[in-house]
């Protein structure tokens, strides 16, 4: 296995397990399944485990297996604290010692802000004393290291970087984000401060693999070197020095092992030319499926209205090339944020076609999007968000 180093110059692996996807039994998780694969995981030199006290059922499960085995010390857990959950910092203490028992520990070593969407987000829970607790909590070591996770564009994700001392954060990236959501610009920016940064989402949800276009899952049966779509992935974002560490949701002994092989294998540059080319030939197919030949600039942000222009339409291309499910539950989060406005608020100004660089008709596409994506759920999640703000 492979280290990179935290900001206290600890070593993280470069491979990290997510913890969301363990596998289920019944109407719980499968401990004796999960177990098996965290200790082959554990023995692999893997030293860095995510999970949040949404992950129905994973706290309980890692605490669990860490003492059956009594590697608690072997590890670094990093779970997150369901800000969107709590109306006072007491709220956040009950939920910080809930995890405490969950996780059957004493401290986290790395705990975030779980979905931090927004400044004003961050500047509520300042008011609420967040700034207070978690000083408090640094000092009696109860928590290690704090950062925050984040979903948004890059130019929010630098104002929260900016926001606070954090100890690190954590994007999603992967090849086909590398303009969308916090992107490059935001993890070289995030690493130019000096924070480490922890990357979810390698693989889009298993969408690089799983639901890759025809054309592309062809370009890798017909590949010489026999490279696979889950390694090409992986490599991608190894070969980049600002990335700490890759979270991986495994849930098969297989999957632990290919994965452990590429971390192993990967290291700083190791993207070969051909790999490369590799990799934007499959870039190529998946955008032969896109409706809107958005690039993810932001240049036409930000919307009076607080449309997330990008980022609705890197939902709406991803419900052709990915598939509508998926696509859907990804533009959900914009129904979770602080001021949500989904594409249908658009009240046709036209103020961003004129910054639009792909002379996109950005009004007449978010109209589609709206109907493509903002189905009973998107509507469901978005009211109770909005009742929460009220009596919240
Ligand atoms: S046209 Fe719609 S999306 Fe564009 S700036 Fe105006 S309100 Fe926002
Ligand atoms: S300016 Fe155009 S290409 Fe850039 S993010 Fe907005 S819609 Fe996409």
């Amino acid at each position: 296995m492979q280290y990179r180093k935290d900001k206290k110059g600890n070593e993280i692996s470069l491979l990290g397990y997510g913890c969301l996807r363990f596998s289920k039994k019944g109407s719980g998780i499968d401990i004796e399944k999960t177990e098996r694969e965290l200790m082959e995981a554990i023995r692999a030199g893997i030293n860095y485990f995510d999970t949040a006290y949404v992950y129905g059922g994973s706290e309980a499960a890692l605490g669990e297996i860490l003492e059956r085995n009594s590697c608690r010390d072997q590890v670094k857990i990093a779970t997150k604290l369901p800000h969107y959950l709590m109306k006072s910092v007491e709220g956040a203490e009950k939920l910080f010692q809930e995890e405490l028992r969950r996780l059957r520990t004493d401290y986290v070593d790395y705990y975030l802000m779980h979905m931090l969407s927004d400044i004003e987000t961050w500047n509520h829970l300042v008011r609420l004393g967040i700034k207070e607790w978690i000083e408090e909590k640094l000092a009696k070591g109860q928590i290690r290291n704090i950062g925050f996770s984040y979903h948004g564009s890059a130019p929010m994700f630098k104002t929260l970087v900016d926001a606070y001392a954090w100890d690190f954060c954590q994007i999603q990236y992967n090849y086909m984000d590398e303009h969308s959501q916090a992107g490059r610009e935001g993890l070289q920016y995030a690493h130019a401060k000096g924070l480490p940064v922890i990357i979810m989402e390698p693989l889009r949800g298993g969408r690089l693999v799983d639901l890759l276009p025809r054309s592309a899952k062809k370009i890798f049966e017909l590949d010489q070197e026999g490279r696979t779509a889950a390694e090409m992935a992986f490599k991608w974002l190894y070969h980049q020095p600002e990335v700490t560490c890759v979270l991986s949701g495994m849930n098969s002994l297989e999957m632990v092992r290919e994965n452990v092989k590429t971390a192993s294998e990967s290291y700083e540059g190791c993207l070969t030319e051909a790999d490369q080319e590799l990799i934007s030939q499959i870039k190529t197919e998946i955008n032969r499926t896109v409706k809107v030949g958005c690039t993810g600039c932001g240049y036409c942000m930000p919307c009076p209205k607080g449309v997330d222009i990008p980022g609705t339409f890197r939902c709406y291309n991803a419900a052709y090339s990915e598939g509508r499910a998926s696509a859907r539950k990804d533009y959900r989060f914009f129904a979770m944020k602080k001021n949500p406005a989904g594409a249908s608020e658009c009240i046709r100004c036209g103020k961003c076609e004129k910054h639009c660089p792909q002379q996109i008709e950005i009004r007449e596409e978010l109209k589609h999007a709206a109907k493509e994506l903002e189905g009973f759920q998107y509507k469901v999640v978005k009211l109770g968000a909005k009742l929460f703000k009220l009596y919240g």
